[in-house]
């Protein structure tokens, strides 16, 4: 058999807990430490779905993101996309729709799943359910509400995602 194997591009502003996903996910660790990145290009984690063996390949930013500087490198080859942004942070929500359009750009139509992390903080959120809801409709994607911190859904992401690519 041949394995398959998926990159995956996580994107969204700084601090919505991009790389905390991915420690998460694929080191099953959770650190209340600001780190600006893993230190990686990727973390992998392989998983069993529809009877197949698939390698998971979550690329991270290195900050970059912050300045509007991710390099092509980064998407070329993405198959499918996460778009976080933070219950706590207004402007990260705003930016989702533009994340959107630049993985379009640089990757075309792929499985995209719009997360709302940090829901551990939904006592101070600032984003109404129902704005979340009606911009995963205006971008057509999935809307799936995480805690990193918690481990509350982060499976469901990439099980989720892996699920669509394997069926495309
Ligand atoms: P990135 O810049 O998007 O990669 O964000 P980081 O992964 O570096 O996370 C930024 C901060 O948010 C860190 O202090 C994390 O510990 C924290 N964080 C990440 N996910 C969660 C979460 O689900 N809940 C809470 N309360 N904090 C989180
Ligand atoms: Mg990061």
């Amino acid at each position: 058999d041949l394995e398959i194997a998926l990159k995956v591009v996580i994107v969204g502003n700084g601090a919505v807990g991009k790389s905390s996903m991915i420690q998460r996910y694929c080191r099953g660790t959770f650190t209340r430490d600001y780190k600006k990145t893993i230190g990686v290009d990727f973390l992998e984690r392989i998983i069993e779905c529809e009877g197949e063996e698939v390698r998971l390949m979550l690329w991270d930013t290195a900050g970059q993101e912050e300045f509007d500087a991710i390099t092509k490198a980064y998407y070329r080859g993405a198959q499918a996309c996460v778009i976080t942004f933070s219950t706590i942070d207004r402007d990260s929500f705003e930016a989702a729709h533009s994340w959107k359009m630049k993985v379009e750009n640089e990757c075309g139509e792929i499985p995209t799943v719009l997360v709302q992390n940090k829901i551990d903080l939904l006592d101070q959120s600032v984003v109404a359910p129902e704005e979340a809801d009606l911009l995963s409709r205006a971008l057509g994607c999935r809307l799936m509400r995480t805690s990193v911190k918690e481990d509350i859904n982060v499976n469901s992401i990439f099980r989720y995602l892996t699920t669509k690519c394997l069926s495309e």
